[in-house]
């Protein structure tokens, strides 16, 4: 079995200090002793590293792991949100077949079908039926038609770029 590289243990010496307060585990006499007493002392080990720890340092040193994890983890939800939201908004609108072009009302466009006839449309806009259908003016035959959204996958739809008069 491998030894384990990082352990937490309570520290077994009886003259230690803590690595970043300096307190200590000993009455000191001398008076020359810096930093404060401590009932106990932990001894993390990191490899062949061995870090001597008092209770307020241990807890430091949770708290600032503790953070770095809370700040990957917001920063892992952030990426995800920004990923998420683009297709979401894109999903409301009524999306011509390649997926790109965005049909708003007025906007005037070409769909050709299968059969590789093209007529001219103008967008009315989406109809609240139960149905859910897209109302369009064909400009050809000067009629109104209803379509699915399905119609829009099923034909080449290329937007007429409208000139300024
Ligand atoms: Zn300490």
């Amino acid at each position: 079995m491998q030894e384990e590289r990082l352990t937490l243990g309570v520290c077994v010496h009886d003259i230690a200090s803590c690595n970043i307060c300096y307190a200590r585990n000993y009455d000191s006499s001398h008076g020359d002793a810096i930093g404060d007493c401590a009932d106990k002392l932990y001894e993390l080990k990191i490899g062949s590293m061995v870090l001597t720890l008092c209770d307020k340092c241990l807890d430091r040193l949770r708290e600032t792991l503790t953070q770095r994890q809370l700040a990957a983890g917001e920063a892992r939800l952030k990426q995800l949100r920004e990923k998420l939201e683009p297709s979401v908004s894109a999903k409301e609108k009524p999306e011509a077949s390649d997926g790109q072009t965005v049909l708003f009302t007025g906007t005037e466009f070409t769909a050709m079908n299968k059969l590789g006839k093209t007529y001219r449309y103008r967008m009315i806009g989406a109809e609240v039926t139960r149905d859910g259908l897209i109302c369009l003016l064909n400009l050809d035959t000067n009629s109104l038609t209803y379509v699915e959204p399905e119609w829009f996958r099923q034909r080449k739809i290329k937007v007429i770029q409208k000139e300024q008069e």
